[in-house]
C-alpha cells in the first residue's frame, strides 16, 4: 500500500479510538481534498507536501481533539498555499471547520518574532486575541511542532527565526495552557538552533553517560516498583532524564556543570487516586533520604496552570539526588496535555460542541487560578479575546500596538505620536489605502501616510476615533494651532458679556485687579482666558461670572478696610477700578473764589463759599447768607438750614438772593448718601456705576449698619444738577439701593 495512504489509515484508527461513530468517509474526504490541493507541492525535505498536514493531524489526534480539529489540521495549509477557498471548505466540511482553517491561516500570515523583548508579551496576547477559538491555537501549536521537528531542512536563517518565534510565542503559550509535553519538545527543538553549541554540549554529555543513566533509572524504577507492589499499591513507575532546555537553563542560571545539576533525573509514580499519592510519598521517604525543603504539595495547592502532583527530591545509596513526582492518572493527563486534556474528558461526558462559551469559561477559570502577575496579564488577554474590547495591530516595523476594539487608523496614528496624527493625510491597512473610519482588525499591518503640508486633523475625526488618547490629542491641536483666532473671538465674546453685565473692561484690567482675576480663572494671562473662551474650553458667561465674583470679593475687602479705617481717619476709600489718586476731601474752604459761578444780588464781587451741609451745584435753586467774616455762604433753596421758618428774625437781612452764572470752575463737589440693603459687592457696584458715568469721585466711604443696611457716602464732582441727577439715577438702579439722597442739613 502507498505509505502515505497507510499513514492516513493509522490516523483514522487513532481518531476512531477516542471518537465513537467516527464519520470515516468525511475524514477520508478531508485527506483526499488536502492531498489533491497540495498535489505537486514538495516539502523542503523533498517529500510530498501532504506529509505535513497529515503529521499535524496526528499530533492533534494525539491530543485527542475533536474530529473538526483533526479535519482542520489536514486542511490547515489549503487556504494559504493552494487554490482552495474558505467557501470550498465550508461547503464540503461545514462552516465550523472552515472557520478553524481560516483562524489557523490568519495566525500563519503573521510574523511573530520581534526585535524587542518587551514586545513578546504583546505578541502572545495578539496571538490569543486573533485565534478566537482555542482549538485554533492548539492546531497552530501542533503545526509549529511538526515544522520544528523538520526544521533541519530549512536555511540556517529560517531555522533561527522560527526557533526564536517558537521560544518567544509558542512554548510560553503551550506552558500556559498546561501542555508540558509539547512545551518541552518545542523548547528543546528551538534551543538546538538558537544555541547549537550549548545544546550539543549537553546532548553529548548526556549521551556519553547514557548507559550509566539508563542503568540508574532502571535500578531506581525497579526498586520503587517492587516496594509499592509489596505495599499492595497499583501503580505505574517510570524515570527519565530531564529535558535539555531545563538542564540548559539551570546550568546557565546557576553557572553549574552538568554534574553539579541537582536533579537531573525525574521519576513519575502514577496511581489511581489521591490517598494512594500520599501513601506512595510515605514509602518513598522511607526508602530514600528526603532532601530538606524540596517537598511540594501541588495536589493541595495546584500550580497556576492546574498542574497537580506531589514533588519530592530524595537521595539514594548512590548519593545521587533525584526528583519523584507522584500523581493520579487524571492529573497526569492534565499535566501532559493541559487545556487539550479538558476536551478529552469533555467528549466522554457529553456530545457538546466545542469552542463554546462554556469552554472558554473553563479556560478562564484555569487561568484565573494563576497567581503571578504575568499570568494575570494573560488572563486579561484571554478575556480580551472573549469580550473583544481590545484590538492588536502591527506597525510596518512589526511592533505591536494595542488599541480599543473598533479603533481606526486615526487612533493608531495618535497612538504612535501626536505629530503623526496631526500630519496624517492617508492610511494603509495591509498595504491597501483605506478610509479613516475603517475599523482595524487583530493582526492588521497599519501604515500612516504623513505630509508636512497636512492641514491638521479635521473636527470630524473626533467622532470617528475610538480612543480617548486620540480625542484628547486632536482637541489639543485645535487648542494650540488656532490660538490667535481663538484669542480674537474669545476677546470679543468676553467684552460683549462684560458689557451685558455693565462691568467696564477697565475694571478688569486694572493693574491691582487683574492678577486676582487671573488667579480666580486659573490662567496665566488675559490672552489665555480669551483663547480658552475662543476654543470653547470655557464660555464667556462663565468667565465673566467668575470675574464678577472676584470683583465683588475685592470690593467687600476694601469696604471692610475702609470701615475699619473710618474709625480713626477721614472716611475715604479707594475702590478697585477707580482712579487711585483721589485725596481725602475737605469741603470747607472750597470754591472760595469770586469766579465761583455765583452772583450775589447787590453785592457784586464778594467772597462766596458753598455750604457744606447741602453742597449745591449749578442748576439748584440757591439762596445766600451773609456770614460774619466769611463772605456769602450759598445754600440750596431747599436746605433745611435755609428754611424760612428756621431763619432767625434778627438775621432776616442777612439772607440774600443769589443766582448761577457761567463760571470758570469745571466741576462742583457735592455729596450724596446712598442707603441700601447691605450685601456683598455693594460698594463695588456703586464705584463701578460712578466710574461708568465718568464722574470724578473724590471720596467714598461705606459703613455697615447694625440692622443689615448700609450707608455709603460719596463726594463727587459734577458740572451741574443735570449731571448729578444722572448720577443719582444710576445709583438708584443698583441692586439693593433704596434711597439716594443729596447730603443736607446737619
Ligand atoms: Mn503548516
Amino acid at each position: 500500500m502507498d505509505p502515505i495512504l497507510e499513514r492516513y489509515h493509522a490516523l483514522e484508527e487513532k481518531v476512531g479510538v477516542y471518537t465513537p461513530n467516527l464519520d470515516t468517509k468525511l475524514l477520508f474526504d478531508a485527506f483526499t481534498f488536502a492531498d489533491s490541493a497540495h498535489k505537486g507541492q514538495l516539502r523542503k525535505s523533498g517529500e510530498p507536501y501532504i506529509i505535513h498536514p497529515l503529521a499535524v493531524a496526528e499530533i492533534v489526534a494525539d491530543l485527542e481533539l475533536d474530529v473538526d480539529s483533526v479535519i482542520a489540521a489536514l486542511l490547515h495549509d489549503c487556504i494559504e498555499d493552494t487554490q482552495a477557498t474558505h467557501q470550498d471548505i465550508a461547503k464540503k466540511f461545514g462552516e465550523p471547520v472552515a472557520a478553524l482553517v481560516e483562524g489557523v491561516t490568519k495566525l500563519t500570515r503573521v510574523q511573530w518574532t520581534s526585535k524587542e523583548e518587551e514586545q513578546s508579551e504583546n505578541l502572545r496576547k495578539m496571538f490569543m486575541a486573533m485565534a478566537q477559538d482555542i482549538r485554533v491555537i492548539l492546531i497552530k501549536v501542533c503545526d509549529r511542532l511538526h515544522n520544528m521537528r523538520t526544521m533541519e531542512y530549512q536555511s540556517p536563517r529560517k531555522q533561527r527565526e522560527k526557533s526564536l518565534e517558537t521560544m518567544e510565542i509558542y512554548a510560553p503559550i503551550a506552558h500556559r495552557l498546561g501542555m508540558q509535553k509539547l512545551k518541552w519538545e518545542l523548547e528543546d527543538l528551538s534551543l538546538r538552533y538558537l544555541d547549537p553549541v550549548g545544546y550539543k554540549e549537553i546532548e553529548d554529555q548526556l549521551a556519553e553517560r547514557s548507559s550509566a543513566h539508563e542503568e540508574f533509572l532502571a535500578s531506581i524504577q525497579h526498586r520503587i516498583q517492587q516496594r509499592l507492589s509489596q505495599e499492595g499499591i497499583h501503580c505505574t513507575v517510570y524515570g527519565r532524564v530531564k529535558h535539555i532546555y531545563s538542564i540548559y537553563r539551570k546550568m546557565y542560571a546557576q553557572n553549574k556543570t552538568l554534574d553539579e545539576i541537582f536533579d537531573l533525573y525525574a521519576f513519575r509514580v502514577i496511581v489511581d487516586d489521591i490517598p494512594e499519592c500520599y501513601n506512595v510519598l510515605g514509602c518513598i521517604h522511607d526508602m530514600f533520604k528526603p532532601v530538606l525543603g524540596r517537598f511540594k504539595d501541588y495536589i493541595g495547592t495546584p500550580k497556576p496552570n492546574m498542574y497537580q502532583s506531589l514533588h519530592t527530591t530524595v537521595i539514594g545509596r548512590e548519593g545521587i539526588p533525584f526528583e519523584v513526582q507522584i500523581r493520579t492518572w487524571e492529573m497526569h493527563q492534565t499535566a501532559e496535555y493541559g487545556v487539550a486534556a479538558h476536551w478529552k474528558y469533555k467528549q466522554g461526558l457529553a456530545n457538546k460542541k466545542l469552542g463554546t462559551e462554556a469552554d472558554f469559561e473553563w479556560v478562564r477559570k484555569l487561568l484565573e487560578n494563576q497567581q503571578d502577575t504575568d499570568a494575570e496579564e494573560f488572563v486579561r488577554t484571554l478575556k480580551v479575546d472573549m469580550f473583544a474590547d481590545e484590538v492588536f495591530v502591527f506597525t510596518p516595523n512589526g511592533d505591536v500596538v494595542n488599541l480599543p476594539a473598533g479603533a481606526t487608523p486615526i487612533d493608531f496614528a495618535y497612538n504612535i505620536h501626536s505629530a503623526v496624527g496631526n500630519t496624517m493625510v492617508g492610511a494603509r491597512v495591509n498595504g491597501r489605502m483605506v478610509p479613516y473610519d475603517t475599523q482595524l482588525q487583530n493582526g492588521d499591518i497599519v501604515e500612516v501616510i504623513t505630509s508636512k503640508a497636512a492641514k491638521g486633523p479635521s473636527r470630524d475625526w473626533l467622532q470617528i476615533c475610538k480612543s480617548n488618547e486620540a480625542r484628547n490629542k486632536i482637541r489639543q491641536w485645535f487648542k494650540k494651532e488656532r490660538r490667535e483666532e481663538n484669542i480674537v473671538t474669545g476677546r470679543a465674546a468676553f467684552e460683549a458679556e462684560l458689557k451685558h453685565v455693565k462691568i467696564p473692561l477697565s475694571a478688569v484690567t486694572a493693574e491691582e485687579v487683574l492678577p486676582h482675576i487671573l488667579r480666580k480663572v486659573r490662567l496665566g494671562t488675559l490672552d489665555e482666558l480669551y483663547a480658552a473662551i475662543g476654543y470653547g474650553g470655557t464660555t464667556a458667561a462663565k468667565a465673566v461670572a467668575r470675574v464678577k465674583d472676584e470683583l465683588l470679593r475685592l470690593g467687600r475687602l476694601q469696604a471692610e478696610k475702609a470701615a475699619a479705617a473710618a474709625k480713626t481717619t477721614a472716611e475715604s476709600v479707594i475702590v478697585p477700578g477707580m482712579s487711585p489718586t483721589v485725596d481725602p476731601v475737605q469741603l470747607k474752604g472750597s470754591n472760595k473764589h469770586n469766579d465761583s459761578g455765583i452772583i450775589v444780588e447787590g453785592l457784586g464781587n464778594c467772597l462766596v463759599k458753598f455750604a457744606k451741609c447741602c453742597t449745591p451745584v449749578p442748576g439748584d435753586p440757591v439762596i445766600g447768607f451773609i456770614t460774619r467774616g466769611y463772605g456769602v455762604s450759598v445754600h440750596r433753596a431747599d436746605c433745611p438750614n435755609a428754611a424760612p421758618d428756621k431763619r432767625k428774625p434778627e438775621e432776616a437781612d442777612r439772607w440774600v438772593k443769589v443766582s448761577w452764572v457761567d463760571s470758570s470752575l469745571p466741576n462742583y463737589k457735592t455729596a450724596v448718601e446712598v442707603s441700601a440693603k447691605d450685601r456683598d459687592g455693594l460698594t463695588l457696584d456703586i464705584a463701578m456705576a460712578l466710574s461708568a458715568a465718568k464722574v470724578k469721585v473724590t471720596a467714598l466711604s461705606a459703613r455697615s449698619l447694625p440692622d443689615g443696611h448700609a450707608a455709603i457716602n460719596i463726594v463727587a464732582e459734577v458740572k451741574n444738577k443735570d449731571e448729578l441727577n444722572f448720577v443719582i439715577n444710576k445709583l438708584n438702579n443698583i441692586q439693593g439701593v433704596y434711597y439716594v439722597a443729596r447730603a443736607s442739613g446737619k
